[in-house]
């Protein structure tokens, strides 16, 4: 039986922020002098939230996520992942990451590529196969598992890496314009599967897209980011209906959230290249 005191200390773990950044900065040392990639970043993102990132190229979205990763060390301030550094949360593999290129190894075939996590974390056979199952069904790739990477579409790829990051089970999603590659009717189409796979499985995500739309769409809510040193300039909640469809963007409130978003990037943005 638990004791109050487990008990509490775990409700404290439950409802800590999956993501608190105070005061973060990153500066790297370059050739040409040292880059603010990210300056005083105070942010704190709870379980269950889907947040967007969006903002010119070179505004350290990509950092923040890699800091996150524990693949960049912060410089100044202080960054939690689950309340831990990002180093110990990695070693509990807090995350799965999602690159724009699906990066799948071409020599593996999709299930392969999907146990390849697995493998490394010592699953046994059986188990590998019923999560890279699971996985597989979660992105509708059912049927795809004897298919090597090149005889899928771009789409079905990113669907293949998602399905890999999520094999682990991970609470935290972190992808990095997993569908900047792709035609829009496709972009599209994954917009609405991951939606629905948020929906259903609460996960966290961090999402950093190009795309007002995208963001928009999917998100609970954006940051907006501006370069020379990069950093937040806004923070926008969307609380549109969980169970929105692609014809919201079409309606008064996602018009609205999306000029904010539009505003926002006109104002940090500098004109000077
Ligand atoms: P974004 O993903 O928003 O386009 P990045 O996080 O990739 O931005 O980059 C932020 C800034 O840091 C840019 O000016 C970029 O050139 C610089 N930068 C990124 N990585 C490095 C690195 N390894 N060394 C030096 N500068 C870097
Ligand atoms: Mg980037």
């Amino acid at each position: 039986m638990l004791d109050a005191a487990t008990d509490r200390s775990r409700t404290a773990a439950l409802s800590s922020p999956v993501i608190e950044a105070r005061d973060v900065s990153l500066t790297y040392a370059s050739a040409d002098g040292d880059v603010h990639a990210l300056s005083n970043i105070n942010l704190s993102i709870a379980a269950g939230e889907f947040v967007s990132f969006i903002g010119p190229s070179g505004c350290g979205k990509t950092t923040f996520l890699r800091a996150v990763a524990d693949l960049e060390h912060a410089t100044g301030g202080d960054l939690r992942v689950n309340g831990l550094t990002p180093h110990d949360a990695r070693m509990q593999r807090a995350y799965g990451y999602v690159f724009q290129a699906a990066a799948l190894f071409p020599w593996r075939n999709i299930e392969d590529n999907i146990m390849l996590p697995l493998e490394i974390m010592g699953l046994d056979e059986d188990e590998r196969r019923e999560r890279a199952r699971r996985n597989l069904e979660l992105v509708n790739l059912t049927g795809f598992e004897r298919k090597f990477p090149w005889q899928l579409s771009g789409g079905m790829q990113q669907r293949a890496s998602i399905a890999r990051a999520l094999s682990f089970d991970p609470a935290l999603l972190l992808m990095d314009e997993p569908f900047g590659a792709l035609d829009e009717i496709v972009r599209d189409h994954l917009n609405e599967q991951l939606l629905q796979l948020w929906n259903r499985t609460g996960k966290t995500v961090l999402f950093v897209t190009h795309s007002i739309q995208e963001a928009v769409f999917l998100s609970s809510r954006i940051i907006v980011m501006s370069p020379r040193p990069g950093r937040i300039i806004d923070d926008i909640a969307c609380d549109l209906p969980r169970d929105r469809g692609l014809d919201i963007r079409e309606t008064p409130e996602f018009i609205a959230l999306a000029q904010r978003v539009r505003s926002g990037l006109r104002a940090g943005h500098a004109y000077d290249e």
